[in-house]
């Protein structure tokens, strides 16, 4: 068997190997590292493979989110809902920006935003909602969709877990709201071989608000009109991402079919709660394959883990309410049933498109064993 990893880059590299040195070598020899033309053409393979009208690269996930709210031209003190839920990145910007992070509970179901919390919440200054498609699943965008409309909020998807995902109305996760935002971090379900992120929308205004920020707020050279700052995806990640983005579909379904193998070796287990999927996997791409450990030994379950040399994550230990960093007086621990819940219960397994049966077959062994006596 081969080593278990959580993701498996270097067996990945393999495959794309030819293609990924030579445009690699090439933009060396050319020196083309900032803006050359391999960026503008993956961005122009992206807003295909998406079906967007723009894509604006910049350096990380992080700052995608950062620079779509920055895009909208808000007010210290603004509102914005988000899931209580999520790594840190999507809260974290809110705050840099003065805005107020608003908390909401999730779905048990789906680990994803909570429609009903979200109403409760909307006050005169919410502006936006940042629904996160989180472990791969498309949230409820029908739902968020219709709420922002009614409320006149924007709507801001945090895509960086999701994708490739395929919503019901036929739209690709991250289209679907006003901005959508992704992280090409390398073990993102589509990664570089360094720090990436991009912005996606289909408002032309805001597209072009954007494109200034990300460059120190010029729209034309020197005249600098908005407070922007300085976040670029580089030639050499380009040319990675342009390597691997003809295979994101093929990486997906293989997650997929790891997912429905350690879902059936899993179903007999009375202790464990598989993921749910709905709409026939589309709006799924399993960046991470979560279970639910139900009779409180999911701590016991990670260090048995250890001892058997099976790398897993708990994603994530903490919700963001309880953090030193986001904790606020006005959060009542009654608020956050599940998110405190999940927090308890999650753990994720290895889950890439490299992961062999055999690997799959040794930790549900492994797992189902555990839980037995
Ligand atoms: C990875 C991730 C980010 C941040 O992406 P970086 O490229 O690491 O800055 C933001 N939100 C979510 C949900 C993520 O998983």
């Amino acid at each position: 068997m081969k080593k278990l990893q959580m993701v498996d880059l270097q067996t990945q590299y393999e495959f794309i190997k030819d293609q990924v040195d030579s445009t690699v070598l090439d933009i060396f020899k050319r020196g083309t590292f900032i803006n050359g033309p391999t960026v503008k053409e993956f961005q122009s393979d992206l807003e295909k493979y998406l079906n967007v009208k723009h894509v604006i690269p910049c350096a990380n996930g992080t700052d995608a989110l950062q620079i779509a709210l920055m895009s909208l031209g808000l007010k210290p003190g603004d509102e914005i809902i988000t899931s209580d839920f999520t790594f840190a990145a999507t809260v974290e910007v809110i705050a840099l920006l003065q805005l107020k992070p608003v908390l909401v509970d999730i779905e048990e179901n789906t680990f994803n935003i909570n429609c009903e919390e979200i109403l409760k919440s909307i006050t005169p200054k919410t502006k936006a909602i940042i629904p996160v498609h989180l472990f791969g699943q498309i949230a409820n965008m029908e739902e968020v969709i219709k709420i922002a409309k009614n409320h006149n909020l924007k709507v801001i998807e945090d895509n960086a877990q999701a994708i490739g995902a395929t919503y019901k109305t036929n739209q690709k996760s991250g289209t679907i709201g006003d901005i959508g935002t992704t992280s090409f971090f390398p073990s993102k379900n589509l990664g570089c071989y360094g720090d990436g992120g991009a912005i996606f929308t289909n408002d032309d205004s805001i597209a072009h608000i954007i494109r200034g920020i990300v460059n120190h707020g010029m729209y034309k050279r020197y005249h600098h009109d908005v407070v922007g700052v300085n976040s670029r995806l580089d030639s050499v990640q380009a040319a990675v991402l342009r390597a691997k983005l003809p295979l994101l579909d093929f990486y997906n379904e293989r997650r997929k079919e790891a997912a429905i193998k350690y879902s059936i070796r899993f179903k007999d287990n009375k202790n464990l709660k598989t993921p749910i999927v709905y709409d026939n996997c589309q709006s799924h791409v399993f960046h991470q394959y979560t279970l639910r450990v139900l009779n409180n030994k999911r701590d016991e379950l990670s260090n048995y883990l250890n001892d058997n040399g099976i790398p897993h994550g708990i994603y994530y230990p903490i919700p963001l309410h309880k953090q030193k960093a986001y904790s606020d007086d006005r959060y009542n621990e009654e608020n956050f049933k599940i998110s405190i819940m999940m927090s308890k219960q999650v753990i994720s397994l290895p889950m890439h498109s490299e992961l062999q049966d055999d690997q799959i077959d040794f930790i549900s062994e492994k797992i189902n064993c555990f839980f037995k006596d």
